[in-house]
């Protein structure tokens, strides 16, 4: 529990870091969009004297612009993955109550992991905030209240299935969270997995909850899907690639000390 709340503690701060730079930006985007209507009003009345104040004022901005994008470019490159053999059922179980306490006592949340899921290949650390985030967005998507389900299943995907549903060929363990909200039209999911792209008013949202899942998720040899009906509710669905025992334990056995000889 106290490493679950330290995680939760973590995202905050990810959160708020992300969501202040995402803030910053914006403003630096007035500033110069500001400075460009004004030097457009100069040159078209033909007020040609002291431009330089506009263009520096619009330069300054675009450099402190470049200095943030230098910055987050920076932090991404820290969130480098580290894979391990990872029961999901059990990660699931151990996030269930902080879970219930994020969604809020609006929310019922049913959880449905079978006993006899495979062991994925997938950095838990990422899966945690994964979920978690997939939980605030279903929260968020029910002010109302409603239901939050998560299940996991073990899923082989033949290569027709996945050529037809752009997934990789490959045994997964499906891992979906699915809410009873608002639901997202077309244009939204179109754009959800867009880096800073939310419809949450400014402060509430960052935008790179989706984006974020989407890069670690696919950098680990995954997929995720998004169903979704307006006013009815969504469905994010995660493929985790199964962890291959076998192979692993040949891997160990190559790398371990030769047997001393008779
Ligand atoms: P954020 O949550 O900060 O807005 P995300 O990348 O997680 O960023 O989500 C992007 C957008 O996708 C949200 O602003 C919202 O419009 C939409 N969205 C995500 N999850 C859901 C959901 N479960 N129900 C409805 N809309 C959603």
């Amino acid at each position: 529990a106290e490493a679950q709340l330290r995680q939760a503690q973590k995202m905050e701060a990810v959160g708020q870091l992300t969501g202040g730079l995402a803030h910053d930006f914006n403003n630096l985007l007035t500033a110069i969009s500001g400075s460009l209507e004004l030097l457009d009003q100069r040159v078209r009345q033909g007020r040609l004297g002291a431009l330089d104040r506009y263009m520096s004022a619009a330069r300054g901005a675009v450099d402190r612009a470049a200095s943030l994008t230098h910055r987050l470019l920076a932090f991404s490159r820290q969130q480098t993955l580290d894979p391990r053999p990872t029961d999901v059922g059990r990660l699931v179980r151990d996030m269930e109550d902080l879970v219930r306490r994020t969604a809020g006592p609006a929310v019922a949340l049913v959880v449905d992991t079978p006993p006899d899921l495979w062991t994925t290949l997938i950095d838990p650390n990422q899966l945690e905030s994964a979920l978690l985030n997939l939980c605030i967005n279903a929260r968020d998507a029910m002010p109302q209240g409603g239901h939050i389900t998560i299940e996991a299943s073990n899923r082989e995907i033949d290569e027709e299935t996945a050529h037809v549903q752009d997934i990789p060929a490959g045994q997964f363990v499906l891992l979906s969270v699915s809410d009873t909200g608002v639901g997202m039209p077309p244009d939204v999911i179109a754009r959800a997995f867009d880096p800073f792209f939310t419809t949450k008013p400014i402060g509430q949202g960052t935008g790179l909850g989706l984006s974020m899942i989407y890069g670690f998720v696919r950098q680990s040899g995954g997929q995720v899907r998004i169903r979704s009906e307006v006013g009815h509710g969504t469905t994010v669905s995660l493929y985790l690639p199964r962890h291959d025992g076998e192979e692993r334990a040949a891997e160990m056995l190559a790398i371990a000390p030769a047997a001393p000889r008779a």
